[in-house]
């Protein structure tokens, strides 16, 4: 994988639930598509027609990749743009009153309701321990339920991992009337495989950057016969439900590189899970005291999220880690480098003086990136002893 600019010295790419390296062949297909297929898809002559079965080409294999019909995919700017447009939806067109969510959701779902709180009532799920959703709990409410109710429940939750069965949240919800359930994807995404014909979700969002294409794209799965409203009005792309000239070179970018992502998904899972065990073996042979957000059996296979016991320097590890090369996260995910506790790991009883710092990883890194990290780690372990 060709990691952009050389680097001198060796440095780590572990937050990749923040964003992925984008495919060198997904950065030569968007190249070739801007300088071959510039035309408008919405022209009526050869170059129009060109750009718009580039357009159609790629829905058609997105929707088959996951096993649904490509008018059930639309294109958006990206996850948060998916997340906000049914969330508006559900509120305006399927008149819901009562959202379900929890309250660890990414801040394009969580921040949205807390928004529209005085327009529709929002009530939190309960979790277990580990961040996951209590799904017998969950049926209870549902039971209870007399109101038009919308479900929003992420598959993988971007800070600690947790892994939702969302098929047996699906299996649940599909049994019920005026009960509607959308899945924020966009950490599982060509990272598992998913099939929108096993995995009962009526909507679903899911992001390019998160699997080594390009920023500024993602899709909304809407199953039929859901119909949209109109959120931008204008020339009517996207059967009208989200006008704008198409950002095509992205869109065939996205396409690709789900493609790429899904082509040996079960062996690539393998190997994370593989590398991801690896960590935490060499973290807790390593580092005494350690402890990690989730197990491992019901936790996504690209993050681990790490505390690190308080003789380490809270305010200042995510910094030091920088400096030894090693590019992770910490606190509040991918917002914007944020260094602060976010709104998900405050729902759990990790001691004030320890930090919390996620490693994501892609099919791309490896067991010498892994030992180059733990041993910086434990260098610094050393230096803050010999400065203590
Ligand atoms: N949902 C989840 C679970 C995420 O992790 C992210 C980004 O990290 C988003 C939504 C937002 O996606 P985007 O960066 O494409 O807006």
């Amino acid at each position: 994988m060709n990691l952009g600019k050389t680097r001198s010295k060796m440095q780590v790419y572990f937050d990749n639930a923040a964003t992925t390296p984008v495919h060198e062949s997904v950065v030569e297909i968007i190249a070739d598509n801007l300088r071959s297929y510039y035309g408008n898809p919405s022209s009526s002559h050869y170059c129009g027609r060109d750009a718009k079965a580039q357009l159609e080409g790629s829905r058609r294999t997105i929707a088959t990749l996951l096993g649904c019909k490509p008018s059930e995919i639309l294109f958006t700017s990206c996850g948060t743009e998916s997340n906000n447009a049914i969330i508006h939806h559900a509120i305006q067109t399927l008149k819901v009153t009562k959202i379900y969510t929890t309250v660890i959701e990414h801040p394009a779902i969580y921040t949205t309701l807390l928004n529209l709180k005085d327009r529709v009532s929002v009530e939190y799920i309960d979790l277990h321990e580990d961040g996951r959703v209590d799904i017998a709990s969950l049926d209870q409410r549902l039971k209870l339920n007399k109101e038009v109710a919308f479900i929003t429940i992420m598959h993988a939750n971007n800070e600690m991992g947790a892994l939702n069965d969302i098929k047996a949240v699906g299996d649940l919800v599909s049994k019920m009337e005026n009960v509607y359930f959308h899945s924020d994807m966009v950490q599982t995404m060509g990272h598992l495989p998913i099939k929108f014909s096993e995995i009962l979700v009526d909507f679903a969002s899911a992001s390019a950057h998160k699997f080594h294409g390009p920023k500024g794209v993602g899709f909304l799965f809407i199953r039929q016969p859901h119909q949209l409203t109109p959120m931008m009005t204008g020339g009517s792309q996207e059967r009208g439900y989200r006008s704008g000239t198409e950002n095509l070179a992205s869109i065939v970018g996205m396409a690709h590189a789900l493609e790429l992502a899904t082509k040996e998904i079960d062996s690539d899972v393998q190997y994370l899970n593989d590398l991801r065990s690896y960590m935490r073996k060499k973290l807790t042979e390593r580092i005494s005291d350690i402890q990690f957000l989730t197990n491992e059996s019901d936790s996504l296979c690209t993050v681990l999220s790490v505390i690190f016991p308080d003789r380490f320097d809270k305010d200042t590890l995510l910094f030091q880690l920088d400096m030894k090369g090693i590019a992770c996260s910490g606190g509040s995910a991918c917002s914007s480098g944020a260094n602060k506790a976010s709104h998900v790991l405050a729902q759990f009883s990790i001691p004030e003086k320890c930090k919390v710092i996620r490693f994501s990883f892609s099919k791309f890194n490896n067991r010498d990136e892994i030992d180059f990290c733990v041993e910086k780690i434990s260098e610094l372990q050393l230096e803050l002893a010999a400065n203590a």
